[in-house]
């Protein structure tokens, strides 16, 4: 298991140094116990807020994989992933996560989810600024009625 880590710890020192990526990496392993991907964080790279580890190792999965569905498979990430990356991985049926430093680690380097956390949880609804706009509905409901169709 150790290897999965330090794996994950060398894409993101390269991905460091080069100036990709802040400090964060995932390896995710198929049910055998090989490596498909190992990843640092991109976000620097790729200018996207969403370049987390995680979410670059189930996008380079899937993409490698040609699959949705990564039921199976077990992610190793450096340091314990945010709602978006504990999302994704939800999203694409990841059947187990380890990770090895804290959210407090990783607040104690300026990069703390606690906001996410608060609003995700109820405890700080104003932490994001979204409602539901009823009036949109109608124009939005072609949608469901288009997919309907499509999969009928
Ligand atoms: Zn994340």
């Amino acid at each position: 298991m150790d290897n999965y880590f330090k794996l994950a710890c060398d894409a993101t020192i390269e991905g460091m140094q080069a100036g990709t990526g802040g400090p964060f990496g995932a390896t995710l392993v198929d049910a055998s116990g090989e490596v498909i991907v190992a990843v640092g964080n991109t976000v620097l790279r790729d200018t996207d807020p969403s370049g987390h580890a995680e979410m670059v190792a189930v996008r380079e999965a899937c993409a490698k994989l040609n699959t949705l569905d990564l039921a199976g498979t077990t992610m190793y990430a450096t340091c314990e992933p945010c709602p978006m990356c504990v999302a994704v991985m939800m999203w694409a049926g990841v059947s187990k996560c380890f990770f090895a430093s804290t959210r407090v680690d990783a607040a104690d380097n300026g990069f703390s989810d606690q906001h996410l956390r608060d609003y995700l949880d109820g405890s700080d609804p104003a932490a994001f600024d979204m409602e539901h706009l009823d009036e949109g509905r109608d124009d939005c409901a072609e949608i469901w009625t288009e997919f309907q169709r499509l999969n009928a």
